[in-house]
């Protein structure tokens, strides 16, 4: 383009994308500046614009990803409805199934919905943290007791291990409680027979929560991109579980909320520990 613009009188800037080293990409801006006979001076402004542009991609895909999870059930619904609406209506069997598959379904767009907006929310701070000095004991126990009869079922043994002297946080309790939740109920989900421990310990000024479970693990090129919304090892597998892919990305908002830290060991076939620290009070 240069090369181009300094052979030619053209008087018109000319702007330009370079993949530069890397992933870096740059927009180039190159204006013919003073010229005369003998010679033809050009003025370029590069400017780094690889940030600007992931961003970009990040909402490109986020939007394709709602549409396309929205899409799937709302199919589903339309069909069902369809195919009652045609006269399978009258054959009371197939109708309490169909029903019962069109709720499913609305309930998966429900919970995606409330992921979405609780995560719309953290990311733009409109869901402020009220921290108060807390007993993490007492949290932990009404969450795995909210999961014993989901273990139970499956047959998972759900264990907790509370170290005696645990200190209290600052935290907000709602959210706290959401990461919790979120953790046990994925380690449930992913675990076909084994233990789910949840563990306390505290380290320096910082007070550890270990969510430990014997199940399916996660491979280790998946793991730097767990965290991520919408990212799952196993779409189908996840989906009928009726997981929406968000859990993780508000998991990880919360406790970043906290000033805390989350992170994940795993085994594929033998079982996966997701970490979070919060602060204890001093
Ligand atoms: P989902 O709603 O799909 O569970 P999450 O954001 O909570 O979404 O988790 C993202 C993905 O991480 C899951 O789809 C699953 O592949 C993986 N994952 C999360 N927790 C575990 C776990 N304890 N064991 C194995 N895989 C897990």
């Amino acid at each position: 383009v240069i090369e181009t613009m300094l052979c030619s009188q053209g008087k018109q800037p000319r702007e330009i994308t370079i993949q530069g080293k890397g992933s870096q990409i740059l927009e180039a801006r190159l204006v013919p500046f003073a010229s005369d006979s003998a010679s033809r001076v050009l003025i370029g402004f590069f400017h780094d614009v690889t940030e600007e542009k992931r961003v970009e991609a990040i909402k490109r895909d986020f939007v394709a990803n709602v549409s396309h999870e929205l899409r799937t059930p709302l199919a589903s619904i339309k069909g069902y409805a369809e195919t009652l609406l045609d006269g399978a209506l009258e054959d009371k069997t197939t109708l309490k199934n169909f029903l019962t598959i069109i709720d499913r379904h609305a309930n998966r767009m429900t919970a995606l919905i409330e992921d979405l907006l609780t995560l719309s929310m953290l990311e733009s701070h409109q869901m402020p943290m009220s921290f108060e000095s807390l007993d993490i004991k007492g949290l932990i126990k009404s969450v795995i007791q909210g999961f014993e009869k989901q273990a139970k079922d499956k047959g998972i043994e759900l264990i907790m291990n509370l170290g005696r002297e645990i200190p209290k946080i600052m935290a907000d309790k709602d959210r706290l409680e959401q990461v919790i939740v979120n953790l046990v109920d994925n380690a449930i989900k992913y675990t076909n027979r084994g233990t789910v421990r949840v563990l306390t310990e505290k380290s320096d000024d910082m007070l550890q929560v270990n969510v430990e479970d014997t199940g399916i693990g996660i491979p280790e090129k998946d793991i730097p991109r767990i965290f991520e919304r919408f990212y799952r090892v196993d779409k189908g597998r996840s989906r009928e579980l009726g997981g929406t892919g968000l859990g993780l990305a508000i998991v990880k908002h919360i406790i970043q909320g906290h000033n805390g830290k989350i992170w994940v060991k795993s085994q594929p076939g033998k079982g996966t520990i997701f970490s979070f620290t919060v602060p204890a009070v001093s």
